[in-house]
């Protein structure tokens, strides 16, 4: 099997040195071998940018919404395909695959309807006889890292924007998951751009990653990741002044009042806490149960994730794939035993488990009697753990959901209407959910957080412009 390339002003380049990229339901199996890009395949991309990024911010809105429809068109017609090998490099189950591919060919389709709605102001100025006009530009070019969790979906939801709004794009995805960005920048390579508009350079954090940060052709940074990477991203661009945008972790709340529907709060709660093995920066890691349901809910919990499927994540009826790899399951592993020696109740789960092929499986862990002081409840674990806290009352429910240093998005069920209303006024968080689990949202709205999980404009929707474009304001006397 051959060396899967870069892809470098048009061409597909060999980088420094390949990878081997391993599903992890299934250590024997290798997808693929995978170019590693340094320092200098970087420059040669940023290069080709610079050359190409003239006659691109120039390009019409048809030719745009041209490129976006034809890519949003083929991932949608390939989903199936692209959802498998999605599903085999990162672990996540097929049918979850296939939805993350589907949902990254909508967002294509529709940044190629954003394309046709730029949207500028005219005014009539403050002094007489001249005119106002205020446009959005594009910020030129754009450098796009993203993390291993949602391997089509996320580099969608940065690439797609930043072409339609004119700017041109130096990609490197998270070095677990190249093969889904291969995939898109060879539908890409084919999709009618200029050459040099859009590269991909894969290759490892340190290496390509800070070669992207630093590189002063780059007017703009949109990064997903994890909060300490996060950190540093943001302290390299203020360096250079380059805009920035980051999405990092979360610790989401789910709150269950008395009044909730039991059904539906272990439905989200199971949804949100362990669906995609936990590996959402949505997923509610914090249960905050009041005391009249608390131990009807903890109950209903633990039949439920007992009964959930934990297997390979191309089998059928599969519910929870593997983690992603070894360095994530000592990460969860040991954030098991943190919170047994901080005196949290393990009710269920936390083993190591064996299937027919050797992988990275976990049992889903759910912890009662913990407070929200613990390291279990503050601290991202990114796998399928989850903690319950147990309160008096909404009011404290709200208290401890907004006690964090993180605020992506937050859920609550109950059945009343006023709790509903002043949850989504009062809660801290980006995205707030009624009886809907804290992952799984629109492709058409803003999505993002506040305090630690977002910094920066919002992704997606029409916000997106606010990144990936730059305001200028004109003055004309008539
Ligand atoms: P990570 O921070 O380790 O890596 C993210 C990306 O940054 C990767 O492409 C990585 O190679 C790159 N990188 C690493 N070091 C770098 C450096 N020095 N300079 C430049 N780039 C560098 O995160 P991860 O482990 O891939 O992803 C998991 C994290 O992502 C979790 O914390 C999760 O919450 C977060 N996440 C957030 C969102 C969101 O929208 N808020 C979505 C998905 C994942």
């Amino acid at each position: 099997m051959g060396v899967q390339q870069n892809y470098i002003g048009g061409k597909w380049t060999d980088g420094a040195t390949a990878k081997d990229n391993v599903n992890p339901s299934d250590l024997k199996d290798v997808i693929g071998s995978y170019a590693q890009a340094d320092a200098t395949g970087v420059a040669a991309a940023v290069d080709a940018a610079k050359a190409a990024a003239h006659g691109w911010n120039r390009s019409t809105p048809q030719q745009r919404y041209d490129v976006l429809e034809f890519v949003g068109n083929e991932i949608m017609a390939r989903r199936e395909e692209l959802g498998r090998l999605l599903s085999r490099e990162e672990g996540k189950t097929l049918p979850e695959g296939i939805g993350e591919a589907t949902r990254a060919a909508q967002i294509f389709k529709f940044f190629a309807g954003e394309a046709l709605r730029i949207q500028g102001e005219k005014l009539a100025s403050v002094r007489p006889g001249v005119e106002v006009e205020i446009t959005r530009e594009p910020v030129g070019i754009v450098g796009i890292i993203t993390p291993w969790n949602f391997p089509i979906a996320i580099p969608a939801w940065k690439i797609a924007p930043a072409l339609a709004y004119g700017n041109c794009v130096v990609f490197k995805p998270a070095d677990l998951v190249p093969g889904c960005a291969w995939a898109l920048a060879e539908i890409l390579s084919r999709a009618g751009l200029p050459e040099g508009v859009f590269n991909l350079v894969m290759g490892r954090g340190s290496v390509v990653g800070e070669a992207i940060l630093n590189a002063d052709a780059l007017g703009a940074i949109s990064f997903t990741g994890s909060v300490e990477t996060g950190k540093h991203v943001a302290a390299t661009c203020a360096g250079r002044l380059a805009k920035v945008q980051l999405e990092m972790g979360g610790k989401n709340p789910f709150v269950v009042l008395d009044d909730a529907d039991l059904n539906v709060a272990v439905n989200c709660a199971v949804n949100s806490a362990f669906f995609s093995t936990g590996q959402r920066c949505t997923a509610s890691s914090r249960l905050i149960v009041t005391e009249g349901i608390h131990d009807k809910f903890v109950g209903a919990m633990t039949d439920a994730i007992k009964a959930l499927k934990v297997d390979d994540a191309l089998k059928d009826g599969t519910q929870i794939g593997p983690v992603v790899d070894q360095s994530q399951l000592d990460q969860d592993v040991s954030s098991i035993g943190i919170g047994q020696s901080e005196g949290a109740k393990l009710a269920f789960g936390g083993a190591r488990l064996q299937r027919a092929t050797p992988g990275f499986y976990l049992q889903p862990a759910l912890f009662t009697e913990c407070t929200n002081e613990m390291r279990i409840s503050r601290e991202e674990i990114f796998g399928p753990v989850a903690s319950t806290i147990r309160v008096k009352d909404y009011d404290e429910a709200l208290a401890v959901a907004n006690d964090t240093p993180f605020g992506l998005s937050a859920g609550i069920c109950t059945q009343s209407l006023k709790h509903a209303t002043d949850f989504k006024r009062n809660s801290e968080a980006g995205m707030v959910m009624v009886n809907l689990p804290t992952a799984g949202v629109d492709f058409h709205v803003p999505f993002g957080g506040r305090k630690g999980s977002s910094y920066g404009p919002r992704e997606q929707g029409r916000y997106a412009a606010e990144f990936y474009t730059t305001v200028k304001t004109a003055y004309t006397s008539a």
